[in-house]
């Protein structure tokens, strides 16, 4: 039968590792906590449901356990001689992955990657398979990520019903001169208090577009340059620019979702993508010039948004750097000198 094996584990709700003798009987991991009476009777696992340690790695040992727990073996050597002498070798290692179904899909998942990106190039594959998402999956995937950002960094807003309203009737207002053939993509605002982006606006795939209660207050007295900052935001929605990242930054397991239909593990990466990455340049560009030209449509100046970048720079220089906080977020790109000589040069022809 071998011998136990004394290790750590954790209980998935508590830094503090629990120590444990790990023993296999049968089909079954066996964890027997040292101290019973804090951490309760053993607990037994099905072999089969307990994610093993791939073998070839380096560093410690992790086990998952199926009810979201988890053994940590710093000792990696002692954790595969312990292995070994169950003569239990790679078969169990195959068997968490329960089904030939899961190699399958990671196998054609990857060689899809490999031809596109061959063929394409990452953005191009990227954006053929940002393509070949349902269009429900961008609302998915804004309505997650709010609820995400709503239990960090987004506070319930502080502008009254009044204010809230006044400036949803004047966004309309432009949208619907900026498209007179009312071709606007879908778009909803969601104001928040939010003291860690300060003055900032952010668009979410499938049209939710939040804008910071200091934002407003940063531009109570030029509601055109609001309409400006979030003509910009409707850019990157027009262009399914957050799709298009969040694909980017998993082009593996969105390709694995448009192949079989079932993107729970891409929606699964959304969190911390959007937390790390950015807009490149040119998707920076492209919602520019949508702004400027819609603007212009509208009859505004794109000038208007020079007012924006010009207080910007004025809070920033006042209570420093915010960016990197949330960096596909409006204030966390600043307005270099092109991106001001853009708006304020802007005319109809270029
Ligand atoms: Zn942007």
């Amino acid at each position: 039968m071998g011998q136990p094996l004394a290790t750590l584990w954790f209980d998935g709700r508590s830094p503090r590792g629990r120590p444990v003798r790990l023993r296999i009987d049968g089909d079954e991991l066996v964890l027997e906590p040292l101290d019973e009476a804090a951490d309760g009777p053993p607990r037994r696992y099905p072999m089969r449901r307990v994610r093993w340690p791939e073998r070839r790695t380096h560093g410690q040992r992790q086990t998952e356990l199926p009810d979201d727990s988890l053994i940590q073996h710093a000792d990696a050597p002692e954790w595969d001689a312990w292995w070994a002498a169950h003569g239990l070798r790679e078969s169990w290692v195959v068997g968490w992955q329960q089904s030939w179904r899961a190699t399958a899909w990671a196998v054609i998942g990857a060689i899809a990657v490999l031809l596109a990106s061959w063929f394409w190039g990452v953005p191009v594959a990227s954006q053929f398979v940002a393509q070949r998402l349902p269009l429900a999956l961008d609302e998915r995937l804004g309505t997650d990520s709010l609820a995400q950002l709503d239990r960090g960094l987004l506070k319930p807003t502080r502008l009254d019903e009044a204010r809230r309203q006044a400036i949803e009737r004047r966004w309309r207002a432009f949208v619907d001169s900026a498209h007179p053939e009312g071709d606007a993509p879908t778009w909803r605002l969601a104001f928040r208090h939010a003291p860690d982006l300060g003055p900032n606006a952010l668009a979410l795939p499938g049209g939710q577009i939040i804008v910071t209660d200091e934002l407003v207050e940063l531009l109570h007295d030029r509601p055109d340059a609001l309409t400006g900052v979030l003509a910009h935001e409707l850019g990157h929605v027009r262009h399914r620019d957050g799709l298009d990242m969040l694909v980017r930054a998993s082009l593996l397991s969105a390709i694995v979702g448009v192949v079989f239909g079932d993107a729970s593990t891409f929606i699964a990466t959304v969190p911390a993508t959007l937390l790390t990455q950015s807009y490149s340049r040119d998707v920076e560009r492209r919602a520019d010039a949508y702004a400027a030209e819609r603007l212009h449509r509208a009859g505004l100046s794109p000038a208007v948004m020079v007012t924006l970048f010009e207080r910007l720079a004025a809070v920033r220089q006042k209570e420093g750097e915010r960016g990197g906080v949330l960096p596909i977020a409006l204030a966390s790109h600043p307005a270099d000198e092109d991106r001001i000589r853009y708006f304020r040069e802007w005319t109809p022809e270029r």
